[in-house]
């Protein structure tokens, strides 16, 4: 038994009740441990490099001085905006998440310290918000922008990480004293809602947690409630502050798109937990939504800079695109909710994209600078002062970066789920998972050199006495992927609902193939996404490209090469500063030269290629921004026949016999 099998089980947010309306669960028993691969690395290097750079941050922006200004009674000096107590909390839940994997002295003093603090901050009817206590603000009197009940939901969050992760009782004690504080004010009133949710989710974990029922009834309220202008107004409308209409009357996402995704997970969380299918329906049809026309090809959401918040469907702008970070988490964590309901992969491939490119591209290959906004192109001129094109170490609002590591400290708890007897796999990495299924305890080791290679497999390192299943979800993107079991052809059946399930009684020694296919392929945009039409991208498995203006042969500007028709290849290497990666080479032509004055306008179209072949050179999306800064693009113009004509990849077909799946 390797070490990794010894460690306890990676726990994580988002557990259901034995009595929740859930398809899947999270394995109970050993759980998932990442052992190897891009996303073990990415956890290892958070812990490593992100999270002592979060503890600086915590002095040097003055989170704790906050706190400790509230303590001393003091009515000035608070540093920052209101909601500061938020990032120490998204803090305190990743070093809970990491605890629960690993011992760490320093993490655990840092959380000892943090959680002393906060016994003293609070104040003696349960009450805490260093910003509300230094300011004299009076309570709940500016719902709409105060963030009171957000960091209240962050610190039920942090909570309830170190709880999970075999914590002491302390932080639990500090939340529950505020969350019954919040029930004696709000419950059962109309006394307001929190004009930034996250809350709800705050509130059903903790009745998850603890198993107290108001916990949940007000989070049921607080969704309820929505569409009744109990918020008040924050300056940028009701459809900002998810507030124009009650939840179960809204189809489509809108507003802020953090906040709508957070209020999306406690929906979701509120549905399952009160076996509310109407209310569950309400959050599909905006998934749909979302998915459908508000997502870019990186998973990235939110397309407006103003108000940080949807756009109409289709207007995703590649070089205005906002897609701020914490919008793809909360897309990640709203997903997985789904996907926990329903049991559906198309959740956990959305998961795989934001995770891969979205989430991927907001840390620096040292972890040590983040993104806020991940656009798909930046120009060698841009600037602009919300987003001057290049990571940060931190950001005067730092919802971001400890966002990034408490998604990154739970990771593996993505990875795998259990229904009816069966552990499913949904993400692709090095890993050690075991779950206690059918009287036994199955255990698998998961070894891939994923996203480089698309071979993923999945060795039975003991299994119960009776038949189980494995279930391995088929990426939508994968055509043709084969399956294998001791090296005998699988086939998935379209009633596993994307996913291959082999039921059997497995035995030690039993390797399920899974052979993914990671074939540089192009993709196409909708016609009706104005921004991108005539453009084409390029993926490989789960990583979307972009082709930065470092790689380009020759020097070409990456501003004028168009792609055209030809084979894509993949080059494994490792490039100074982004490190080990798979670049792809592209068949490209030089586009004629441009104007050179007057307007960008004419009475006749820009002339064809006229400049000659060249080869594009592109990396995965995640790596860019580690080297000098200059442009930057995922969309490409395309120089080939139109995509109606089949475009340049293969066209799908059915071949049973070889166990292929399109
Ligand atoms: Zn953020």
């Amino acid at each position: 038994m390797t070490e990794a099998e010894r460690a306890p089980a990676a726990s994580g947010p988002a557990c259901p009740t034995a009595s929740a309306s859930v398809a899947h669960r999270p394995p109970e028993g050993p759980g998932v441990r990442l052992t190897s691969g891009l996303l073990h690395d990415w956890q290892r290097r958070s812990h490593e490099a992100s999270l002592p750079l979060a503890l600086r941050q915590m002095e040097a922006a003055g989170n704790l001085d906050n706190l400790r200004l509230a303590i001393a009674g003091a009515s000035e000096g608070y540093r920052g905006p209101v909601f500061m107590d938020s990032d120490l909390y998204k803090t305190l839940e990743a070093i809970g998440w990491e605890l629960g994997r690993a011992p760490s002295p320093a993490l655990a003093e840092f959380a000892a310290e943090a959680t002393a603090l906060l016994e003293k901050a609070q104040q003696p009817d349960g009450y805490l918000n260093s910003y509300t206590q230094v300011s004299g603000t009076p309570r709940y009197q500016r719902l709409a922008s105060s963030h009171e009940m957000y960091c209240a939901g962050h610190l039920i969050q942090a909570a309830i990480a170190h709880a999970r992760a075999g914590g002491g009782p302390a932080l639990l004690g500090v939340a529950r004293r505020f969350a019954d504080h919040l029930v004696e004010v709000f419950a059962g009133r109309e006394a307001g809602i929190d004009g930034h949710p996250v809350i709800e989710t705050a509130l059903v974990e903790l009745y998850r947690q603890t198993g107290h029922e108001p916990y949940l009834s007000l989070a049921r309220q607080f969704v309820d409630q929505r569409g009744r202008g109990l918020i008040g107004d924050s300056g940028f409308g009701l459809r900002y502050l998810q507030d124009a209409a009650p939840v179960r009357e809204t189809a489509a996402l809108a507003g802020h798109a953090v906040r709508a995704l957070y209020l999306e997970a406690g929906v979701v969380d509120v549905a399952v937990e009160s076996g509310d299918d109407e209310l569950l329906a309400s959050s599909v049809t905006r998934w749909d939504d979302m998915v459908g026309g508000k997502t870019a090809l990186t998973g990235g959401v939110g397309s407006r800079h103003s108000g940080e918040s949807f756009g109409d469907a289709f207007e995703l702008p590649p070089d205005r695109a906002y897609n701020e970070t914490c919008a793809a988490i909360a897309s990640i964590q709203w997903s997985w909710r789904l996907l926990l309901a329903t049991g559906e992969s198309r959740y956990a491939d959305l998961i795989e994209r934001a995770l891969h490119n979205a989430v991927g591209a907001a840390i620096s290959t040292d972890g040590q600078r983040f993104f806020y906004v991940n656009p798909l192109q930046r120009r060698d001129d841009h600037f602009e002062e919300d987003d001057p094109g290049r990571r940060r170490e931190w950001f005067s609002c730092a919802c971001c970066p400890p966002n990034i590591m408490r998604l990154l400290a739970s990771l593996g708890h993505y990875v795998a789920t259990t229904a009816d007897d069966v552990l499913y796999l949904h993400q692709f990495t090095g890993a050690a998972v075991g779950a206690h299924l059918a009287g036994g305890t199955l255990r698998v080791t998961m070894t891939s050199g994923y996203p480089w290679s698309g071979t993923v497999d999945l060795e039975v390192r003991g299994a119960p006495a009776d038949a189980c299943g494995l279930g391995v979800r088929v990426p939508a993107w994968s055509h043709g992927a084969r399956f294998s079991v001791n090296g005998r052809p699988m086939a998935p059946d379209p009633a596993d609902r994307g996913y291959l399930v082999v039921r059997r009684h497995w035995m030690p020694g039993d390797v399920l193939r899974c052979d993914l296919n990671v074939t540089p392929r192009l993709t196409y945009p909708d016609r009706r996404i104005d921004a991108l039409r005539g453009s084409v991208a390029v993926e490989r498995g789960p990583l979307v490209y972009c082709f930065e203006q470092a790689d380009q042969p020759g020097g070409a500007s990456v501003e004028d090469l168009a792609l055209s028709p030809g084979d894509l290849t993949g080059h494994d290497t490792d490039l100074p500063g982004v490190g080990r990666t798979v670049t792809v080479r592209a068949p490209a032509v030089r586009l004629a030269p441009a104007r050179d004055r007057g307007l960008p306008y004419g009475p006749e179209p820009d002339p064809a290629d006229t400049g000659g072949p060249a080869t594009a050179v592109a990396i995965p999306y995640f790596q860019w921004d580690n080297r000098d800064g200059r442009a930057m693009r995922v969309w490409m113009p395309w120089a080939g026949p139109p995509p109606s004509s089949g475009g340049d990849n293969p066209p799908a077909s059915r071949d049973p016999d070889t166990a292929e799946i399109f």
